[in-house]
């Protein structure tokens, strides 16, 4: 892949209906960004795109519930986007849009060139349409009662209570979310992309990495989940999908097709074309040519993502590029899986994130804090976890005891010892001790050393590793902080200055590497090294094939001579307050959703009774004492319970919820004169009182400790 001449690199179109959270920077965009950023400094020809995603059904509710136009909708959260981006460094040559005039017209040409060339298959089905809005239902404007769980809000594709995926024709009492009547049924057609015909060549293509006969990728360098997803799609059997939606907010099916009226561009047909039309808005901005990226067989085409979006990028979109003709398909999508935030999935609904606009705001100057935390942690292989806690500790341990230390001890020293001038020494006289014992003792040995971890990271970041990057680069600090504390210049410099000099200078030569090496990762910091090293600070343009040149010839950055700034602190601690802050506001978005999600789902009351129909009731305390399974069925339990004037049975249906151990000596209420009931054979004679919330979960209603059983309640 590093052979290829150009490379055309992609990160998924952020959705413009709500901010960007730190799981989609350590999904898509920091690994993204580390790699662009590497290969540029290696001197190679690399487009990064990006953009909003600013179709789909979603924007138009969004934009209802807000009382806000599509439009504004989408201005707000594309500008938020471009701020959020360049403020945490993420270093996209273009972020352009899918609502612009130039994508629109190369998402519809696209579509008339597969029209033209019978690529899709037109049929007709059966949809939801709104006889008083007079328009086709997406899926997110219905909503019925969930035929699994019976949760009445469910969606026309999901019930967010049970999670279960629907079609809008599963719901029971199907509303419109746009009149509130009840849809009917009507004919409608659309174009269909045979994805059962590409089925054959798709998996070949994938597995293989050939496909007519040319070798396109390397699957052994495929992450194995990404090709485990793509395999249990090309196993389940491809069907044709539909790309085109009854809608009226999106890219227009092109008008010269019969029957295009009213009808739209699926967003997933759409969305993937925004890479090219970035690509070309791009190419306009710099007066270049965009073809090469993306018909040249010299290209790689990478794409960026998270794990949501493997099928779309892997075999709808391959096979769309494919059906076209003209284009290149990807070498690889080294998607990543998810990060989850303090022991929960990150929900944009419950407002479990850390959105990463806020975090600039509450903590200014600590964008590479953040990008550090994200990359150490990255969901490479599989999902990982943020904590505030581990943030701190990373922060406190690795960027301030590690490399800043490293970096401010080496510009004191320079300065007291030499006035800021790097010292010249006698390479051919002088020694001093090495951290590797095996090495010759001498400083062209360890610069070789030098050059050999930049390989290695070369290699890893080649391989899509980014932790183990990340991991490198703080060896090469180690590396730094272990030459000072082997040779404790401090120690020597009055009795034995030439050796000194020669450590000093090694030292100067690592911080001059590290400014370098850590720019993909922590632009910021590397910025800072940069002007106190005096080195330029320029466009990322060769420097690591510059320093890597210069490191195999056993060369220095900094040349004997050469005068350096004052000390800074590269990193300061992060204290608990700052961290406790953090926690305390997740956990009270966490209560907030928990009221709002309580509220939604409160049960409706019952119609009223009077006096007399309770006072029938009776209810008194007891304490169940014997609990087993019912045998063959596995939700009910045999309770015995004591009254105090007698023990009964009870069966009852909590099997699923507690254990027989757990409950035994647990004070309950209990219904005590409801007609007794055969189940399964056991008679109960009465009922225990529970609670349930909004997710299912019961709790016992129970009397304190030291109330005696067949106590009355009223
Ligand atoms: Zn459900």
């Amino acid at each position: 892949m590093f052979d290829k001449k150009r490379f055309m690199v992609t990160a998924a179109l952020p959705y413009a209906n709500g901010p960007i959270h730190i799981g989609h920077l350590a999904g898509a965009y920091l690994a993204a960004d580390i790699f662009v950023r590497f290969l540029r400094m290696m001197g190679k020809d690399v487009v990064f795109v990006c953009g909003s995603d600013e179709h789909g059904a979603a924007i138009t509710i969004k934009a209802k519930k807000e009382g806000l136009t599509p439009r504004e909708i989408i201005d707000k959260y594309h500008v938020m986007f471009e701020n959020t981006f360049k403020s945490i460094g993420i270093s996209f040559d273009i972020f352009h849009r899918t609502s612009s005039e130039l994508h629109h017209q190369t998402a519809k040409d696209f579509f008339m060139n597969l029209y033209n060339k019978g690529q899709f298959e037109e049929r007709e089905s059966e949809q939801y349409y709104d006889e008083e809005a007079h328009q086709f239902l997406a899926d997110r404007y219905i909503t019925g009662t969930c035929p699994k769980c019976g949760f009445e809000n469910a969606y026309g594709d999901q019930c967010e209570k049970c999670g279960s995926t629907l079609n809008p024709t599963d719901l029971i009492n199907p509303r419109s979310t746009l009149s509130g009547s009840t849809p009917v049924l009507r004919k409608t057609s659309h174009w269909y992309l045979p994805l059962d015909k590409y089925q054959v060549w798709l998996k070949e293509w994938i597995n293989t990495g050939k496909l007519d006969g040319a070798e396109l990728h390397d699957p052994a360098t495929w992450k194995p989940h990404v090709l485990g997803q793509c395999n249990s799609w090309l196993d389940g059997g491809l069907e044709p999908r539909a790309m085109t939606r009854d809608l009226d907010w999106g890219v227009d099916v092109p008008s010269e097709i019969p029957g295009s009226d009213g009808k739209k561009l699926y967003v997933w047909l759409d969305a993937p074309i925004g890479y090219i039309s970035a690509t070309k808005q791009w190419a306009a901005d710099h007066n270049r040519d965009w073809e090469p990226y993306w018909k040249d067989n010299d290209t790689a085409l990478i794409h960026f993502l998270g794990k949501d979006n493997i099928v779309f990028h892997c075999l709808i979109f391959p096979g769309i590029l494919h059906a076209h003709g003209e284009y290149i398909l990807p070498v690889n999508v080294p998607a990543n899986q998810f990060m989850n935030l303090e022991g929960n999935k990150i929900s944009t609904s419950r407002n479990w994130a850390v959105w990463v606009h806020e975090y600039l705001e509450e903590m200014p100057g600590k964008e590479d804090e953040l990008r550090y935390n994200l990359i150490k942690n990255m969901p490479e292989q599989k999902d990982s976890e943020f904590t505030w806690k581990g943030y701190q500790e990373v922060v406190n341990t690795e960027l301030v005891n590690n490399l800043a230390n490293f970096f401010n001890r080496v510009v004191v020293l320079t300065n007291k010892y030499y006035g800021g001038e790097i010292p010249d020494f006698d390479m051919e006289e002088s020694f001093f001790s090495s951290s590797d014992p095996d090495m010759d003792t001498y400083f062209d040995s360890d610069i070789i050393h030098l050059y050999d971890m930049l390989s290695e990271l070369h290699g890893h970041v080649m391989s899509f590793d980014f932790r183990a990057s990340l991991k490198l680069v703080m060896e090469i600090s180690t590396f730094g902080n272990q030459l000072l504390q082997l040779n404790e210049p401090w120690k020597i410099q009055k009795s034995e200055p030439e050796r000194v000099a020669v450590v000093m200078n090694f030292a100067l030569q690592i911080t001059a590497v590290l400014a370098v090496v850590t720019r993909p990762f922590l632009p910021f910091a590397s910025a800072r090294m940069h002007e106190v090293l005096g080195m330029d600070f320029s466009e990322e343009n060769g420097e690591l094939v510059d320093i890597m040149g210069k490191l195999a010839e056993g060369e220095a950055i900094l040349p004997a001579g050469h005068k350096i700034g004052e000390p800074i602190h590269l990193f300061t601690r992060i204290t608990d307050e700052q961290v406790e802050i953090q926690i305390a506001k997740l956990e009270n978005s966490k209560s907030a959703s928990t009221e709002v999600a309580l509220a939604d789902t409160f049960v409706p009351l019952k119609p009223e009774i009077s006096y007399d129909d309770f006072a029938r009731m009776d209810i008194r305390t007891g304490k169940i004492i014997k609990a087993e399974k019912m045998e063959k069925a596995d939700k009910l339990l045999v309770l015995t319970v004591d009254l105090g004037f007698e023990e009964r049975t009870i069966v009852s249906g909590i099997a699923k919820h507690f254990s027989p151990d757990d409950i035994i000596g647990k004070q309950v209420t209990v219904l005590a004169n409801l007609a007794p009931r055969k189940l399964r054979g056991v008679e109960s004679k009465g009922m225990i009182l529970m609670a349930e919330n909004a997710e299912g979960r019961l709790m016992f209603i129970n009397p304190d400790e030291d109330f005696p059983a067949g106590m009355t309640i009223q």
